[in-house]
């Protein structure tokens, strides 16, 4: 199953009160709590496919059976993700975003979440993938399996670092990856009329349903005695190292803050009529960003980062 708490950090380290560039109008636009927790709805859209069924997926992992395949999962991130979210942004815009619509608000709250959600996407998965394949190979197990594993221990170890404590297992755990269902049920119309207009498809209303459930006791379990049983001591002392240490994960979460930033701005001039389509299309690049090419990842940044104090700490 997917680690999800990486990309609210994501989210937040791009538009959060630590992030610097962001434009002034687009911070106070997201500073709502409202459009907060849009914009986290949209940070975790696109993976919400992979939780239909939780339970299932629960078992599968135990017995070390490869996740289910996902139609939606695989069209989030393989067939059209920039499509999808410049269709989420023109009908929030359309919808009356800036003319303080609340419902076109809202989509546009979470369109922008999508986006940061594309662009961590691309920017760590060719590292994810370099270190899940051969693995994959040595070991005789399916690949999307060993980049589940890589994925889930870089999150856990990246918000061990953040936190100073451990995560897995913990309620903090849930209430920072937690979204707001309701909000969700309630924009899912929309976004399934953005999908028709891009795609010609779109997920049923019960589809919608149960990925929310199944993502709310992903949410839970996570946070319970059974989430460090995902994660077990001894396996985090061996797996930070491989897939932490030795590949200066933090610098790669700088490059895909970097990266969400950069499309949280391309985004906010689409909508504001300062950036047209083609110019939209230069900063979200269109590709499979499960395993995207190599020219649309940044180059890590050349000094170490310094973490941000407190970021990421509001919830
Ligand atoms: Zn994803």
């Amino acid at each position: 199953m997917p680690a999800e708490a990486i990309h609210i950090s994501a989210y937040l380290d791009s538009v959060g009160p630590a992030a610097h560039g962001v434009p002034g109008r687009l911070r106070s636009f997201l500073a709502d709590p409202a459009k907060e927790r849009a914009a986290r709805l949209g940070a975790v859209l696109v993976d919400l496919p992979y939780f239909n069924r939780f339970p299932l997926a629960v078992a599968r992992y135990f017995v070390n059976l490869p996740q289910a395949k996902s139609t939606w999962g695989a069209i989030f991130h393989r067939q059209a993700p920039a499509l999808v979210g410049r269709s989420l942004l023109t009908l929030a815009r359309d919808e009356g975003a800036l003319r303080g619509s609340p419902e076109g608000e809202l989509l546009l709250a979470l369109a922008l979440g999508y986006h940061s959600h594309v662009a961590l996407d691309t920017q760590v998965h060719p590292l994810v993938n370099a270190l899940a394949r051969p693995r994959a190979a040595a070991l005789g197990r399916p690949e999307m399996s060993e980049h589940h594993d890589v994925e889930k221990y870089q999150s856990i170890f990246f918000h061990e670092d953040r936190f100073g404590r451990e995560f897995m297992g913990t309620s903090d755990l849930t209430r920072y990856i937690s979204i707001d269902s309701a909000l969700l049920m309630r924009l899912a119309p929309l976004i399934n009329r953005a999908l028709r207009v891009s795609l010609a498809r779109e997920p049923k209303r019960a589809e919608w349903r149960r990925w929310a459930r199944g993502y709310g006791q992903y949410g839970w379990t996570l946070g319970s005695a059974l989430g460090r049983a995902f994660a077990p001591a001894e396996a985090k002392i061996e797996w930070r190292p491989r897939v932490y240490t030795a590949v200066d994960f933090p610098r790669h979460m700088e490059a895909a803050t970097q990266r969400s930033r950069g499309y949280l701005d391309a985004a906010w001039s689409y909508v504001i009529g300062d950036a047209d389509e083609a110019a939209l299309g230069q900063v979200v690049l269109e590709g499979c960003i499960d395993d995207p090419p190599p020219e649309n990842v940044l180059p890590l940044p050349d000094q170490p980062i310094a973490t941000s104090p407190q970021s990421g700490e509001r919830h």
